[in-house]
């Protein structure tokens, strides 16, 4: 209630202090120094404002009045009154829809230090040298995995000859198909791996593991001077999808039997279905 607090100029009554309800004139006449105490206006079961304050605003008399406790600060942005970074950043952020492509990185599947190689890509912040070129004349744009083209993000991922085997293996495991264009890919996979399906989250999973062996890759080649060969790659690729999925038990399903096909899972990874219920014993 805020028993201590100056009834005039404090926010204690819906949000707003008495000054912003009256005029100054009115609060003169009432007799209530701004500065008063909210304390001061209560007796044992009800409130004593002045009569002015009250014909004016009658509702102020319904305020429940709290019990003897003495005062304490409550955190409003959190249900329990107690500071919590997580409520004051929500309190602060303003609403918006998710972006078009949150499921397709944010998702529970994939593998969280490989949501963010492919949260940069979405966001076209990839460091690629064709970006770096620009801003530093001294770097040269040129693909460490091919040693052929200018490097891009659309290169890395559709035209390098180095990736290409990868991304055409993975398609085909996976049964989906790459666009020419990263953005065009993009908006294509956010819609159409929207549901909640175990073939499309293992799609995002693939997705996002291939970026980021390609993305390691290609850092270890520029900054550790050491390469690996594409089946190399495929294979780290490949067992970073198998060891997400193996903890795995799924109901037995299409999409489920292909995907443990695919990934060549154990049979765990599909549940037996439960067994019926005990027949009652025959009669005699
Ligand atoms: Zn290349």
């Amino acid at each position: 209630m805020g028993r201590e607090l100056p009834s005039g100029i404090t926010n204690w009554l819906e949000d707003s202090p008495l000054c912003s309800r009256f005029s100054h004139a009115q609060i003169d006449t009432s007799g209530i120094p701004l500065n008063a105490r909210l304390i001061g206006y209560m007796s044992a079961h009800t409130w004593n404002f002045p009569s002015n304050i009250i014909s004016l605003l009658p509702s102020l008399q319904h305020i429940p009045l709290a019990g003897s406790g003495i005062d304490s600060f409550t955190w409003r942005p959190s249900s329990t009154g107690k500071y919590s970074l997580k409520h004051t950043i929500e309190a602060l952020a303003l609403p918006a829809p998710p972006a078009p492509w949150y499921q397709l990185v944010w998702n529970s599947l994939s593998i969280p230090r490989h949501r963010v190689i492919l949260w940069l890509a979405v966001l076209n912040k990839l460091p690629t040298l064709d970006s770096q070129s620009m801003a530093y004349k001294h770097i040269l744009n040129h693909c460490t995995l091919c040693l052929f083209s200018g490097e891009s993000l659309n290169h890395i991922f559709f035209s390098c000859s180095f990736t290409a085997p990868i991304w055409s293996h993975l398609q085909n495991t996976c049964g989906f198909y790459t666009r020419s264009q990263w953005n065009d890919f993009i908006f294509w996979a956010s819609h159409h791996w929207s549901s909640k399906s175990i073939a499309n989250a293992i799609n995002k999973l693939a997705l996002s593991a291939s970026l980021y062996h390609i993305w390691v890759e290609r850092n270890s080649r520029i900054f550790q001077d050491i390469s690996s060969n594409q089946n190399t790659v495929l294979l780290k690729i490949t067992n970073s999808i198998r060891e997400r999925l193996l903890p795995l038990s799924l109901k037995d399903g299409v999409a489920a039997r292909r995907a443990r096909q695919a990934w060549d899972l154990p049979s765990s990874f599909i549940r037996p279905p439960p067994r019926p219920p005990d027949e009652p014993p025959l009669q005699p």
